[in-house]
């Protein structure tokens, strides 16, 4: 056995991988409602000859399990795009249709590349009767941050020896650790209403107390973690200026590189909508959301996704495709985009080309967050990045939703796989480098963990 056929197994799976990633793409789901893509992801791994394990409680999440024994390798996948973003595969903003979901997060080519790991590495184990179990985890609800934290509530990643997962990005890159911890919070404010004009001492506004909230909300800021983010949407705010409004609320999110600093905080942006509701005598009810985990860092699992990396052929683009890439670059922010260049050592290019330096992430650790910092935080976990779209384009944007359908994305789906692949391998013949992966990960685990649901 040599490990150049697990790197075969993914180039014979190279159509493959483009037909699923080019499906997907043409038929965006929101997250929540991706029950067609959950059922064309178990028709064709059941096909490929998994066994389906249907979650008990979220009708579009599963796992598709194949062989036996340890070590069980999870791949993971995820499939839900985002409102508003749909948009043809060019280099201008054209929805295909005005105000219908896109993949601008590129999630068609996440899932895509990991049921092509999954299924090369299934392949691999059948063929030379090697000791294993593999398994594809379809993952829905990541664009609402907790679809990964469900399926650990239930269960559904118990067993697991190691996950692999990576994100389309601009560049090449191993992230040990990414991701900011995050929370949503709902606030309720009621008070009482009356008429604005003919009788305002007999009312008590509930939109006083959202406004009231965030200006003290605005000054916490100040006085939190480096790196903490809180964002909010006021969701009703009363019908008309003369009538006092005696119902309106907020949407908080609350985000810190680590989970403990979102509770703490959180707990603070309480007391502050507490005080809001004593300022103007309303009441105030709070509705805890659903949390998730920053990545916890591993780095002898990043070491192995990295030697991967530079071991798996990277994407070669055409002429017409870095064309491409020009083009659609030149329609974001140049600031970011030389600010990009610079981080990645690029002069100017429009994709990002080889592999970014190990220690990178250091200095561009993801700023969103994501779920899959719960799996990272339940068993050892490989997090990296691949070019799917020109360096400095981001993430929610109608030019990565473009790319994503494009062979820029879907050669760095193709690339994403081969390195999941071959670091399952690895993880599969090498048992002393799984336990010593393992072994990290125990020591960095205080075994506080527990999957942020909510409630209300
Ligand atoms: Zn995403």
């Amino acid at each position: 056995m040599i490990k150049q056929e697990i790197f075969d197994e993914v180039q014979g799976l190279a159509t493959l991988g483009r037909n699923i990633s080019r499906h997907i793409w043409n038929n965006p789901e929101l997250s929540g409602h991706e029950k067609a893509s959950a059922d064309y992801y178990r028709k064709l791994m059941a096909k490929e000859g998994f066994d389906i394990v249907d979650s008990k409680s979220l009708p579009t999440a599963f796992y598709a399990e194949y062989g036996e024994g340890h070590p069980v390798i999870a791949v993971v996948g995820e499939y839900d795009a985002l409102p508003g973003l749909s948009q043809d595969a060019c280099a201008e903003r054209k929805p295909i249709e005005d105000g219908a979901p896109g993949h601008g997060c590129g999630h068609n080519l996440l899932g895509s590349a990991a049921a092509v790991a999954a299924i090369a590495l299934k392949r691999f184990v059948e063929k030379n009767k090697v000791e294993g179990t593999i398994r594809f985890y379809g993952c829905p609800e990541e664009e609402l941050l907790c679809g990964k934290v469900k399926m650990i509530a239930e269960g559904m990643f118990e067993g697991c020896d190691a996950a692999l997962t990576w994100h389309p990005n601009d560049a090449n890159l191993v992230h040990d650790s990414a991701y900011l911890a995050n929370t949503a919070m709902k606030f309720f404010f009621s008070g009482r209403t009356s008429h604005a004009a003919f009788a305002p001492e007999s009312g008590r506004s509930a939109l006083d107390a959202v406004e009231l909230m965030s200006v003290g909300v605005n000054y916490l800021r100040e006085h939190v973690v480096d790196h903490t983010r809180i964002h909010y949407t006021t969701d009703s705010g009363g019908f008309a200026p003369n009538i006092v409004p005696d119902q309106a609320s907020a949407w908080y999110f609350v985000r810190a590189p680590r989970i403990q600093d979102v509770k703490e905080t959180a707990e603070r942006v309480v007391k502050v909508a507490q005080g809001a509701a004593m300022m103007t005598e309303t009441t105030v009810t709070v509705e805890q959301g659903y949390g998730c985990c920053e990545f916890k860092e591993n780095n002898l699992f990043g070491n192995l996704i990295y030697a991967n990396m530079i071991e798996a052929d990277g994407p070669k683009y055409t002429q017409e495709e870095l064309e491409f890439g020009a083009t659609l670059q030149g329609t974001v922010d140049a600031g970011i985009v030389e600010r990009a260049n610079r981080l990645y050592g690029d002069e100017h290019a429009a994709m990002h080309m080889g592999v970014g330096e190990r220690d990178l992430w250091k200095s561009c650790t993801m700023k969103a967050s994501s779920d899959s910092g719960d799996v990272s935080y339940v068993m050892p976990t490989g997090l990296f990045t691949t070019a799917c779209w020109p360096v400095g384009c981001s993430p929610h944007t109608w030019q990565t939703a473009a790319a994503a359908g494009t062979t820029i994305g879907e050669k760095g789906a193709h690339y994403a796989a081969k390195i999941m692949a071959g670091a399952g391998y690895d993880l599969i013949m090498k048992p002393e480098l799984l336990s010593r992966i393992s072994r990290e990960f125990e020591e960095r685990n205080d075994g506080s963990y527990a999957p942020m649901v909510g409630e209300k």
